[in-house]
């Protein structure tokens, strides 16, 4: 998919998704805005695809989507594809959107847009996990309730600070101050610290418009676009307080500086790096032929793309759940303008949700064609009528009730039972739901339809930055790595084991200890035996009175004489294990027969990856599980039982707390070292590109495991700039 190109003779600009790759995708490509190929054209126009733009007005989308074939509706009508809008959707618009109809907003994407919602949003973050992993925007008050707090800033730094509306665009109402009473307290305002030291070209101030386009926000999906633009000050940058109210030197607007007489358009697409708008890679070039370290920049600016969008993802995505009935229906294009410092610090200015898609320069035709057609290749789909319909394959878009419909899936027809089979293996060999299944795929072709965008989260190292849980992918590991990427995913996915599991986990455990005393015993035939075997032993036998008290059936514990040589020990104490296993194993099974629903079911480890695991985790690996679902839950009673009978030994509670100390830590025989993964490893593993999978199923030697979690559940690491 990836090599597509218009120029394919027979079917242009169509891609191939689905299980068997046999459902159509229609891509865009830049140049039918001005080629306006008429095979390209015909495409869209077999399938009657529909648009509206509203509350806005976009020449360039217009242009892409006409020249694709699509067909414009009025602004009222419902039958559309794709609606473009130029505000936000009304929740009862959202959720009157059936699954073949997309709109280019997410509901509370005020959350990101407001100046000072953004900024109480990454406060909020700055407070929940550390000021300096959220340093990403200047220092902000919103007056007048501020106004003291303000105050005291400024009176400990004097240095300018710039005023902005709480929800502007386009540099009006923006201007500097150097003093508290230059500042109005009867509006509702922004105040920020002014970033005096910006990193000057020639002398010029300038910042940088990104395009980033999210798909999803649960889970999340960040794409970023290669290219953007620098957006020139008309007037060298000097900042002696007495320019300070020269607009044209402070402020990188476009808007505000078109209206300089100084202001310098360039003709030509070609030449990047003339005038007062650059290509952002002109921009970086300049900046790398400077001596600059160009790619600690952009990893700063993707690290502040994404903070700025998880600040606000909690938001979006429960409005989401609310509002929207289908995952596909919302997609944004945001314009992130960032200014960079003299110390190459990058610096979120604001966020905006309908960036410019104005082409006042053969530049800006070049860069946003592309981004346009790039970001509707990603986001949409368009199946042939011919295609099936299979319930495995998401089909984003099709026609609406009015425009031509593909028919439903014949069941005569080969290939859409091909398909249907094809989904069913791959149900089956994933154990996957059909959701799963549809937006794990849906991600995987996203992917493939990226063109320009660069995914910038989730990525392999987005879990050692952020040491991110939520992740949704399909990974096919090699089966040595499974019960380890597991045993971790237990530890960082909150849905973590329920009880009755846990108690399974621990049977297993056991079942791990018995068998190797057997098989120590076997090994341990000479007399000599050291103190931690020793130390061992006296362990187990602890933990089997203690427990064995808890069964509510009565079990004769027999403790070895200390008489006895190692081997003879180790031998009875692992057939006393195995009754405990048996009797603890049927109580489990009356625990869950006695249960409608497992009550805490809905928040575990789907059943089928779970077995799979007990049946293969190794004795460690089954322990870090046990051991965390005991921190997690302060107790190990679940595995111990909680029987209290009076005509048992009664035990002190700080008796108890000892036996579940000791609870995990039979096994540590110093020959065998354990073998633990580093979790961030495992996971760079299973990204690696060789385990990505799109087969409809894994060789004997790998599985595959879906990892997902739902957002917010992350702790960010400080970027290392080394
Ligand atoms: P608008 O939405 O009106 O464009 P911005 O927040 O993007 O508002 O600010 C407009 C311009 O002002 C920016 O492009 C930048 O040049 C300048 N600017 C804004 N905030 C700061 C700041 N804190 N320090 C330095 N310059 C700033």
């Amino acid at each position: 998919i990836r090599s597509h190109t218009c120029c394919d003779r027979k079917l242009p600009c169509v891609a191939w998704s689905g299980v068997s790759k046999r459902i159509p995708v229609l891509l865009f490509c830049a140049e039918a805005i001005v080629s306006k190929d008429v095979a390209i054209r015909s495409v869209g126009e077999k399938y009657n695809l529909a648009f509206k733009i509203v509350r806005t007005e976009s020449r360039l989308v217009r242009g892409i989507l006409v020249n694709h074939g699509f067909h414009e509706v009025h602004p009222n009508s419902n039958d559309f594809n794709l609606m473009w809008t130029g505000s936000h959707l009304k929740p009862y618009l959202l959720r009157s959107l059936q699954d073949f109809q997309k709109v280019n907003h997410f509901p509370r994407s005020f959350e990101l847009k407001r100046k000072d919602r953004l900024y109480k949003n990454i406060q909020r973050m700055q407070q929940t996990h550390g000021f300096q992993n959220f340093h990403i925007v200047p220092q902000t008050f919103v007056l007048p309730a501020e106004y003291q707090e303000f105050s005291s800033s400024f009176s400990k730094d004097k240095g300018a600070w710039i005023i902005k509306p709480v929800a502007s665009s386009r540099g009006r109402g923006i201007y500097l101050v150097s003093s508290p009473s230059q500042i109005p307290l009867d509006e509702n305002i922004l105040v920020s610290r002014y970033i005096s030291n910006p990193l000057l070209i020639d002398g010029f101030k300038f910042d940088v418009r990104l395009y980033v386009l999210v798909t999803s926000y649960d889970p999340l999906l960040i794409y970023l676009y290669e290219e953007g633009l620098a957006r020139f000050a008309t007037v060298k940058y000097d900042h002696a307080t007495a320019n300070i109210k020269n607009q044209f030197m402070h402020l990188t607007n476009y808007s505000v500086n078109k209206k300089s007489s100084d202001y310098v358009s360039c003709d030509d697409p070609e030449v990047e790096d003339y005038g007062n708008k650059w290509s952002m890679s002109a921009m970086l070039r300049y900046l790398r032929q400077e001596g600059k370290d160009t790619t600690l920049l952009m990893g700063q600016i993707e690290d502040l793309i994404v903070k700025a969008l998880l600040s606000a993802e909690i938001h979006i995505a429960t409005a989401c759940k609310m509002f929207v009935p289908h995952r596909c229906n919302c997609f944004e294009l945001y314009g992130f303008d960032v200014l960079i410092d003299s110390n190459l610090k990058p610096w979120l200015l604001e966020v905006n949700l309908s960036p410019s898609l104005a082409c006042d320069a053969p530049l800006d035709l070049k860069i946003k064609a592309s981004m346009i057609s790039d970001m509707f290749s990603l986001v949409g789909k368009f199946p042939f009528p011919t295609g099936s319909e299979s319930q495995s394959v998401s089909v984003l878009i099709h026609s609406s009730s009015q425009c031509q419909r593909p028919p439903s899936s014949n069941s005569a027809d080969p290939e859409a039972q091909r398909e249907k089979a094809g989904a069913k293996l791959a149900e089956s060999t994933l154990s996957l739901t059909a959701e799963e299944m549809k937006v794990l795929r849906r991600a995987q072709e996203e992917y493939d339809r990226r063109g320009g965008f660069v995914r910038i989260f989730p990525t392999p190292d987005t879990w050692e930055l952020y040491s991110v849980a939520f992740i949704i992918l399909f990974c096919v590991v090699p089966s040595a790595l499974f019960c380890s990427l597991i045993s971790w995913l237990f530890v960082l996915v909150p849905p973590s084991c329920s009880k009755v599991q846990a108690r399974m986990a621990f049977s297993s455990y056991l079942h791990r200890v018995q068998l190797r005393l057997l098989a120590e015993s076997r090994a341990n035939m000479g007399p000599a035996w050291t103190q931690k075997e020793h130390d061992q032993m006296e362990l187990v036998v602890r933990f089997l009175k203690r427990a064995s008290s808890n069964l509510r059936q009565d079990m004769c514990l027999e403790e070895p004489s200390r008489l006895l040589c190692l081997s003879d020990r180790q031998r009875i104490l692992s057939h006393q294990l195995g009754n405990f296993i048996q009797l603890y194993n049927q109580e489990t099974k009356q625990m869950v027969e006695s249960l409608d629903k497992i009550p805490d079911e809905d928040r575990c480890i789907n059943s089928n990856v779970f077995q799979e695991f007990i049946l293969e985790a190794s004795e460690s690996d089954l322990e870090e599980v046990l051991t965390f679902y005991t921190q997690k839950n302060k107790s190990a009673s679940v595995f111990l039982g909680t029987k209290c009978d009076s005509s048992r030994v009664k035990r002190t509670s700080d008796e108890n707390r000892e036996s579940e100390r000791h609870f995990f830590i039979f096994y540590m025989p110093s020959h065998q070292p354990r073998m633990k993964y580093d979790t961030a490893h495992v996971i760079k593993e299973c990204f690696n590109n060789r385990w990505w999978s799109e087969r409809n199923s894994s060789p004997k030697n790998e599985k595959s495991v879906i990892i997902y979690s739902p957002p917010c559940h992350y702790k960010p690491i400080k970027r290392n700039p080394n």
